[in-house]
């Protein structure tokens, strides 16, 4: 399967953004298809000829080939690699610029929300309160991105420490009952009592609970369940979150940890959404040395699970 990509040309150019004869696929068929032409040649001219420099010029001429192609393909993957690293440095520093006017946005609409709220009427309350959950959504987004771009430079940084998941999980979903019964949905949960504490980045794995609740809840349609389980195994503590929603189609279910996959069913249902958040959750849950994985069928629902190692004290 992986070699049949590999020479679909037209995908691999689209998703290069560059044209057919340009890829890596056509330079190494080209590569290939010449070789066999000129050892052919060669075969017959010495047959032919019978003469030793005749046979060695052919040969030289396969190497000088062989040469220019394979320089093509290497100087077309160190162009690739060198691009890839700039767009990753371009996104860490954009992101991280934007933080700090967003922080201020952020804050002044506090302000005004809070302290200077008297001075405003019910509708600029109303606007006021817009902009502040828009901003919100905008750190949000800026935040993932900026996380994306650590990924990719090897560059995330991880605060471990000890914390207790299961208060955090329930800390989580009582946040959220406000928003599942407004629009009907059943949420139920099953946290086992005394659970020992885990070891990881408590930041982080609130953002892979907001993330992985946050998906069954924005999935399910109104009227729907989910429920949130929390208990031990072994060594590790296992964190499960299943949903009656969309579900993801079969033919799909290899893709959903990609950088910005979105499923065909999932951006019909619920157009709000970057395809950031798994790719972030499964990176941060593996580089704390724990496992992320999924059970889905569409139009039935999914299971969202991960594990982390437990406190070692
Ligand atoms: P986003 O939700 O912002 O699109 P994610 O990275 O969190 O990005 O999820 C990637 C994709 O995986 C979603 O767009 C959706 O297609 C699919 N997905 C994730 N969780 C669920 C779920 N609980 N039910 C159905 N599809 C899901």
């Amino acid at each position: 399967m992986i070699i049949i990509n590999d020479f679909n040309l037209r995908k691999q150019a689209d998703e290069l953004g560059i044209k057919v004869w340009q890829t890596p696929g056509f330079l190494f068929i080209v590569m290939g298809f010449v070789s066999v032409v000129i050892m052919t040649a060669t075969y017959f001219i010495s047959a032919y000829y019978d003469n030793p420099q005749v046979l060695v010029i052919s040969e030289c001429l396969v190497v000088v080939v062989v040469l220019i192609v394979g320089t093509s393909i290497s100087r077309f993957v160190g162009q690739m690699a060198n691009l890839n690293r700039m767009k990753s440095e371009f996104v860490a520093v954009a992101s991280h610029q934007l933080r700090t006017p967003l922080s201020a946005i952020r804050w002044e609409t506090e302000l005004l929300l809070t302290k200077l709220k008297k001075g405003m009427n019910k509708k600029q309350v109303e606007k006021m309160k817009n902009i502040s959950q828009l901003s919100l959504k905008m750190t949000r987004l800026v935040n993932d991105l900026l996380d994306v771009a650590r990924i990719d430079q090897d560059k995330l940084i991880l605060r471990k420490q000890d914390f207790d998941l299961a208060k955090l999980t329930q800390d989580m979903l009582d946040e959220s009952v406000v928003a599942y019964e407004s629009r009907h949905i059943t949420v139920s949960s099953n946290i086992e009592k005394d659970l020992p504490e885990v070891c990881g980045d408590v930041e982080k794995i609130k953002l892979v609970l907001d993330n992985l609740i946050g998906n069954a809840f924005k999935y399910t349609t109104s009227g729907g369940r989910i429920h949130v389980g929390l208990a031990r195994r072994n060594k590790d503590m296992i964190f499960e979150v299943d949903d009656n929603g969309v579900g993801i189609p079969e033919e799909q279910v290899g893709r959903v940890f990609e950088k910005f996959f979105r499923s065909d069913n999932a951006s019909k249902y619920q157009t709000e959404g970057t395809g950031l958040g798994l790719y972030i959750s499964k990176n941060v849950v593996e580089q704390l040395g724990g496992r992320i994985w999924f059970q889905s069928i569409e139009n039935v629902g999914s299971k969202f699970s991960f594990s982390l190692p437990i406190a070692k004290k």
